[in-house]
């Protein structure tokens, strides 16, 4: 044996070694036994009609959550609620505008001109109690941003202490990606509004901007909106400071400007120049809400692996899918139940074979690994969110998030997007896997979808924990003769959230393999690391949201 060699392989092993608990041959035995049949299975079950699209408090998402239970028992996980269930229950509240007992006037001087529901706007339900009504003066404050680190204030110039605050929806052009998606979330913009001493909000769009229909928004309107409830029996991060919160058709947003000091036209070219602005409308409005909620039972599925070494045990990654979708609603071509096999079927499935990847080792990880099948993330991130903020285990702290939603397998991967690569060390574990597997890793190719708040991975984010959130990438070999990305783009605008995406897609469950190996090589990695996940130095969430970790 010569040398250089030996040298190279005393550093191999010591540091694989000091690294992780199994030799490299122990970890290529759990990659190889991952299988495309078995992803096929579970999808197969999860997204068949009889489970009637998976809808939190029907009997089809009950089915789905006991598989989602039967298989992490015939795996071997440890019930993750308090040791002794797998089921953590989430009660959510369903809040609906009764439409008739609620109206917005416009109030200018002595005259007044009631607008009409569904037409000229919508009102979100108010859930802390059955009525709610303002009247105030209406002020406009541009994107209802306060940046200080991009230098940008919508409030700089203005009170709007005891008014209703109008604001457009979206964020300024100039922030970075996913800063900018954080700054379009209601969270950021009503939590600001508080502060500000706003007492209610109008929301438009602008027509240049519209990411969806104003038909589609009234109905969605009519289904009402979810949150999830607290142990006093209150819905959480229900924003109650804010008495009514409307959006506005922007085909009669003129209505709103008459008397404003710049028009509407001039108001669009500064927002699309990434402008702050504000001022008084010099009118005012009163808004009445009518409040109906009803409580609907769901739950989380939580499994465990306990790690093996004593201190670092104490700390988890969470891996999450969810299970939740839409239902059965208004058919297309004759097909009324929403299957959601791809949006999240998938991601269960490939959860479910990232804790076999697990099982099969021959010794626990030293870190926990939490595996939750999470309810309501169609309504908001709210499984996820529940998950997070009524932690189920007997001590302990969640470390990382791994989230698997639709990660996109139509292909062979060549390369994958990490959403969250960049913001934390998990960069590092995810780099560090991508080599194992021969994976290339890309930027994200849609910024304008603004990704990194749209799954589950944004509620952990939002307590601190880093987070990732794997997507395929679009890498071509020359043979191919799809474009990838195009046909990506085509999938949202054909197959995304309607009765179509069921199991009669090309899925190519070799390629999901990719993601159950991923995921499976990142999430061991970080249970190995002398430390826990960070943020990186200075970086944006990490800043905006460390304070909360816990
Ligand atoms: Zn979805």
């Amino acid at each position: 044996m010569k040398h250089g060699l030996l040298i190279f392989l005393l550093v191999f092993l010591t540091t694989t070694l000091t690294t992780c608990a199994q030799t490299p041959a122990e970890l290529q035995n759990a990659l190889n036994k991952v299988s495309p049949e078995a992803i096929k299975g579970h999808m197969s079950f999860l997204a068949d009609d009889l489970l009637e699209g998976r809808q939190p408090g029907t009997r089809g998402f009950a089915l789905g959550s006991k598989y989602m239970e039967t298989q992490f028992v015939s795996l071997g996980l440890q019930p993750g609620v308090n040791d002794s269930s797998y089921i953590q229950s989430v009660p959510l509240q369903r809040g609906w505008v009764e439409a008739a007992e609620s109206g917005l006037t416009l109030i200018d001087g002595k005259q007044e001109k009631q607008l009409e529901y569904g037409k000229q706007f919508i009102i979100n339900p108010y859930f802390a109690s059955p009525a709610s009504a303002i009247s105030a003066p209406l002020v406009f404050v541009g994107f209802g941003i306060s940046a200080p680190e991009f230098k940008y204030d919508d409030y700089s110039n203005i009170d709007v202490r005891g008014k209703i605050v109008v604001w457009i929806n979206d964020a300024p052009k100039q922030f970075p990606s996913s800063e900018r998606a954080y700054y379009t979330t209601a969270d950021a913009k009503y939590t600001e509004a508080i502060k500000r001493g706003a007492v209610g909000v109008i929301t438009m769009g602008l027509p240049s901007n519209r990411r969806s229909s104003w038909e589609g928004s009234v109905r969605r309107s009519r289904q009402g909106s979810y949150k999830w409830q607290n142990g006093q029996g209150m819905a959480a991060n229900s924003y109650e400071a804010l008495k009514a919160v409307a959006s506005f058709n922007s085909e009669y947003a003129d209505s709103l400007f008459i008397h404003a000091p710049v028009n509407l036209q001039k108001i669009a070219a500064l927002a699309a120049e990434g402008k702050s602005q504000s001022f008084p409308l010099n009118l005012s409005a009163s808004i009445r809400v009518k409040t109906n909620t009803k409580v609907v039972q769901s739950s989380n599925v939580v499994g465990v692996i306990r790690g093996s070494d004593p201190q670092l045990k104490n700390e988890y990654i969470v891996y999450t899918a969810h299970l939740d979708h839409f239902g059965i609603g208004a058919p297309v071509s004759g097909d009324s139940i929403f299957n959601g096999a791809h949006d999240d079927a998938s991601g269960n499935a490939i959860l479910l074979e990232v804790a076999r990847a697990y099982r099969s080792l021959p010794a626990a990880p030293k870190r926990s690994i939490i595996f939750a099948a999470v309810t309501g993330e169609e309504l908001g991130l709210l499984g996820s969110d529940y998950f997070i903020s009524n932690l189920p285990m007997k001590g302990g702290k969640v470390v990382a998030n791994l989230a698997i939603d639709m990660p996109f397998f139509f292909h062979p991967i060549l390369d994958i997007v990490p959403y969250g690569a960049d913001h934390s060390s998990l960069g590092k574990q995810t780099e560090q896997a991508a080599g194992i597997l021969g994976l290339k890793i890309s930027p994200d190719p849609f910024p304008e979808q603004v990704v990194f708040i749209r799954s589950d991975h944004y509620s952990f984010i939002k307590k601190g924990i880093p987070a990732l959130f794997i997507k395929s990438g679009f890498m071509t070999v020359p043979q191919d003769t799809v474009d990838r990305s195009k046909s990506d783009v085509a999938w949202r605008s054909t197959t995304y959230h309607t009765p179509k995406d069921d199991m009669n897609q090309p899925f190519d469950f070799k390629a999901a393999t990719m993601h159950v190996k991923i995921n499976f090589l990142i999430g061991y990695f970080t249970s190995s690391q002398p430390a826990a996940p960070s943020w990186n130095k200075g970086d944006f969430f990490g800043q905006k949201f460390q304070q909360k970790a816990f």
